[in-house]
Order: C-alpha cells, then sequence, then structure tokens
C-alpha cells in the first residue's frame, strides 16, 4: 500500500475487508514509503521510542532552564511534590510530559510527535501507561503506529501546525494519537480507540495559538502536561463505552474548519492570546534586547539598519 487512508471509516473497513489489525497497514506503509523491510520499521520505532523514554528520563533529572528563563524545571518540581492531587500515578504522568517538553524548549533531543511543539504528550503518556499496567514494548510500538495513522489523517483531513490551524492542531493531536494509543495498549476494540480520538478532538478543539514572544515554551509546555490529562481522560471515557456522538472523522472535519476560521493572530504569530498580554509583551521585548545585546557590533549594526 503506497497510499493511506483519508479518513477513520476508510481504515477500518480496510482492516475489516482484509481481516488484519489496526496497525498492519501503517507497517505495510511504512515499509513502502521508505523502503524498508518489516524488521527496519519495528527497529526505527524502537528509536523513537527510546528517545521518547529518554526525553523523559533527562527532564526529571537534568537541569532544563531554558535561555528565556520561562521554563526552570518545571518537571521535576511536580515529580517530587509532597502533595498528590489525585494520585501518585497522575502527579508522575503531569511530571513526566512537562519534563520531556521542557527538554525540547532547552534545546535537547525529542521525537515531534506530531511536532516538537507537542513533543511531551506522547512520551508522558506512554511511559505512565506502561509502569502502570507493566506492558512490553512491542505493545508500546504498536500503539506508536496507531498513533502515527491518527496523526496522518488529522494531517490530511485538517492540519498538525500550529501556525495553519492552532495549538487544537498540535497538542490536540498529540492528545488524540495519545489516547487512540492508550485504548490500544489496554486491548480495546477500534470503535473504542476511535472514539478516544473523537472525544479528545472534542474536548481541545478551539485552543489557539499563541506563544510568549514567539518561543515554543507558554504555554506550550504546560499544555502538554494538559494534553496529556486529556488523553487520559478520553481514553477512560471510551473505554468505558460512552459514545462521543459525533463521529471521528466530523470531529476532525469540524477542527479543520476551526482552524480555517481562526484569525491569524492567533497561529503562532505570537501577536494575540497569551503573547499579546502586558506581560508577555513584556517579556518579548526584554529578549529582543538580551538576544541584540549578545550579537558582536556588526551584527547590531546589521540589524539596526
Ligand atoms: S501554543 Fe503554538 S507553539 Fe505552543 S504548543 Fe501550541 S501550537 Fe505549538
Amino acid at each position: 500500500m503506497s497510499f493511506l487512508f483519508t479518513d477513520f471509516s476508510g481504515w477500518k473497513n480496510y482492516c475489516t475487508t482484509h481481516n488484519t489489525v489496526l496497525f498492519r497497514p501503517l507497517l505495510e506503509y511504512q515499509e513502502q514509503q521508505n523502503n524498508r523491510h518489516e524488521k527496519q520499521v519495528w527497529e526505527k520505532l524502537a528509536i523513537a521510542w527510546e528517545v521518547m523514554k529518554e526525553a523523559v528520563k533527562t527532564g526529571l533529572e537534568e537541569e532544563t532552564v531554558s535561555r528565556s528563563g520561562m521554563i526552570n524545571n518545571g518537571g521535576k518540581k511536580v515529580y517530587t511534590h509532597h502533595l498528590s492531587v489525585l494520585s501518585p500515578e497522575f502527579q508522575k504522568l503531569i511530571a513526566r510530559s512537562l519534563a520531556a517538553k521542557e527538554v525540547n524548549s532547552c534545546m535537547g533531543r525529542v521525537v515531534a510527535a506530531p511536532t516538537a511543539g507537542a513533543s511531551g504528550i506522547l512520551p508522558g503518556v506512554l511511559v505512565t501507561l506502561q509502569d502502570i499496567h507493566n506492558l512490553k514494548d512491542k505493545k508500546i510500538l504498536e500503539g506508536l503506529l496507531i498513533a502515527a495513522g491518527i496523526a496522518l489523517i488529522i494531517e490530511k483531513k485538517a492540519s498538525l501546525a500550529g501556525a495553519v490551524g492552532g495549538c487544537q492542531a498540535e497538542t490536540g493531536s498529540a492528545a488524540a494519537m495519545a489516547s487512540g494509543a492508550i485504548v490500544y495498549c489496554l486491548n480495546g476494540p477500534v470503535d473504542q480507540i476511535f472514539n478516544a480520538v473523537a472525544i479528545t478532538i472534542q474536548s481541545m478543539l478551539g485552543l489557539v495559538c499563541d506563544p510568549v514572544a514567539g518561543l515554543v515554551e507558554v504555554p506550550c509546555v504546560v499544555r502538554n502536561a494538559s494534553a496529556a490529562a486529556i488523553a487520559n481522560a478520553s481514553a477512560q471515557i471510551a473505554l468505558s463505552e460512552i459514545s462521543s456522538v459525533i463521529p471521528v472523522d466530523e470531529c476532525i472535519e469540524a477542527m479543520g474548519e476551526i482552524g480555517q476560521s481562526m484569525e491569524t493572530r492567533y497561529k503562532e504569530t505570537a501577536q494575540g492570546g497569551l503573547a499579546a498580554t502586558s506581560t508577555g509583551r513584556a517579556i518579548a521585548k526584554k529578549i529582543l534586547i538580551k538576544d541584540i545585546d549578545i550579537l558582536p557590533d556588526n551584527e547590531v549594526t546589521d540589524i539596526m539598519d
């Protein structure tokens, strides 16, 4: 197969007709697109999973202070805090999602899943899921293929980029990928997996992209943690056989429609929302001055010209 599905109903129909599991067409797609054997695809997935786990570990063990100073070891602070709001597992979920995204904000190594801005969600969710349910790595890798299938369809029907569809397209899509992967890894049937995606999208619709000073730090890092929580909530709802009412394909279409009608200032331009608050503007000004100060004289002259 050199062409993947344009919608979730097509994905389900293909698997039903060919009597195959949900991740199989993704595997074939990867083989054909990249001219790889199946074994090589699994090896690549294993590398991606290692990078995700490493990002969580790095964020929890090493110093994560961004150059702007807006990000300052948040993952570690949550992980070691004495008070759990719900449970230690929930606390770890939030801490891990923050930690992996903070590594990205501090220029560390992450997997863009689907983007660097949303790179804390799948690691936080899947590391926590594996920890709680004692899942084998193979199951997680299959879950990553499911997540990739979800992203490919969202990309075709709407967008995965904050600059095109707002933050719903980035953290919203990542949460949908994570939610579908959770239900898959816990052996939920296809309808529940897609229902989890639909419920997640419904919960994230309309979220704007408004990064302070144009840096992928605030609100991006905390949104990764919140999106991880929403992914788990949606998976829990879907596994309990509660319907999203609006089918998943229509939820993605709504996401695309909202993204298209969203004003430009809410699409990664740092002109609206949190970026346009007085504090957001003051931070942007301060960072710009700091950047000019550290440039050599001749470069400063060029900018002033
Ligand atoms: S606010 Fe914008 S830059 Fe930040 S995570 Fe969301 S889409 Fe990405």
